[in-house]
């Protein structure tokens, strides 16, 4: 087993934790204590540094408002643990003085992250940068939670390996999950694997704090720190693999329903006199676009046997365009519907739709602007997310991260 050397300070501040999500809604205290407001300013001044939004004193103060007095107070404390190290910028004055920047210490803490997903499980140690150190991952249909935590404690003991300055494990999985209770509920497909309580057995292996999120709140996280999500607020992720998901960031946080449920887009159905789903709904939009019924459509139309990245790249071939088009005409048809709801200023795509040709998310771009109610004369962009497959693995590892922005871990 290993161990944290802030083990203690992580347990009193798990408590502190629970006891905070079960107050009920009309205790919450809204006031912020200037204990809590220094915090929150260090975890803005290390967010700000660490996706490289600001490099100096000089940027910090501009984009915070704070005095440069306040942030030399704040960036010397974070120099001083560790968080932020002095570097030479490039000499641009005339008169040859070489102003001092900042960047990420190479001492400063580094994160796990885990993601599930039906067929596989993968891992990332990163540091705060979100620059990957080592990624593994484990292919197998998991038959029960035994064999799927197995491989989640063997990638992560891989990941912890010689690591002494681990400050946090996230875990970013397949819906639907509970976020308050740290438990994968019951995904569909997924065999007999279901009411993990995932969270609490990782805590109890590792004594890391564990911080738990739906695979693709999480990965829509990681995009806005550190991708193309970057200074958007309002965020759409949507995701094309064996079902359909999706994350939504709503003023800049993650939306999360007060009983802890994620958003699941998969389910939204466009056809009422649909086919029947097991979710108990008809027509529901991961029934039609999800990658194995696109991949059995590719093969029976065209008569011929290749994956799913073959079929992708033949975007000449009439018949694989026109079963593109289709499902792009099907999945836009569920975006406008959340966008109508969301007003969302971005809208990402990862999974398997990293693989589609440049051209069928310029369709969706295009169906989606003609067709979205609000806001009409603000085009929504639509792109592929910026880290392509690792988005989700990289969201786990920015669960972990995201906290210390928000100022939890000081
Ligand atoms: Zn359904």
């Amino acid at each position: 087993m290993l161990r944290s050397r802030n083990a203690e300070a992580f347990l009193d501040g798990r408590i502190k934790i629970k006891q905070k999500c079960e107050e009920p809604v009309t205790m919450a205290k809204l006031g912020v204590n200037r204990d809590n407001q220094k915090k929150t300013n260090r975890g803005i001044v290390l967010r700000l540094i660490a996706t490289r939004q600001c490099t100096s004193r000089v940027d910090l103060s501009r984009m915070t408002g704070l005095t440069k007095t306040a942030i030399s107070q704040i960036v010397n404390e974070l120099i001083e643990k560790n968080y932020l190290i002095e570097t030479k910028k490039e000499n641009t004055s005339e008169l040859g003085r070489n102003p001092v920047g900042l960047d990420i210490s190479p001492r400063a803490p580094r994160y796990a992250g885990v993601l599930v997903q039906r067929g596989y499980c993968e891992a990332v140690l990163c540091d705060m940068q979100l620059n990957v150190l080592k990624i593994e991952k484990i292919k197998k249909e998991w038959m029960d939670a035994a064999e799927l935590m197995q491989a989640v404690y063997t990638l992560l003991d891989h990941m912890l390996e010689g690591e002494t300055n681990v400050s946090g494990i996230g875990v970013a999985s397949i819906g639907p999950v509970s976020i308050k209770e740290g438990m994968i509920v019951h995904p569909l497909y997924f065999n007999e694997v279901e009411n993990i309580e995932i969270r609490k057995q990782l805590e109890e292996r590792y004594l890391l704090p564990v911080y738990f999120d739906h695979d693709n709140q999480s990965a829509a996280q990681a995009e806005q720190l550190y991708g193309n999500g970057r200074g958007y607020q309002d965020i759409l992720l949507l995701s094309v693999g064996r079902g359909v998901g999706c994350g939504i960031l709503v003023e800049g946080q993650r939306y999360h329903s007060y009983s802890g449920y994620a958003p699941e887009i998969g389910h939204i159905s466009i056809d009422y006199n649909g086919v029947p789903c097991v979710c108990g709904n008809v027509g529901c939009l991961e029934r039609y676009v999800n990658s194995p019924v696109m991949l059995a459509r590719f093969r029976e139309t065209t008569g011929l046997d290749r994956s799913y990245e073959e079929f992708c790249q033949m975007e000449d071939d009439p018949q694989v365009d026109e079963i593109m088009r289709d499902m792009i005409h099907k999945l836009t048809n569920a975006i406008v519907s959340a966008l109508n709801i969301l007003n969302s200023q971005i809208i990402l795509v990862c999974m398997d739709c990293v693989i589609w040709p440049e051209k069928y998310i310029r369709m969706i771009e295009e169906e989606v602007n003609r067709k979205k109610f609000g806001n009409r004369e603000v085009r929504v962009p639509v792109k592929k997310a910026y880290f392509l497959e690792r988005t989700q693995v990289l969201g786990a590892a920015c669960n972990a991260i995201n906290p210390l922005f928000q100022g939890e871990q000081f």
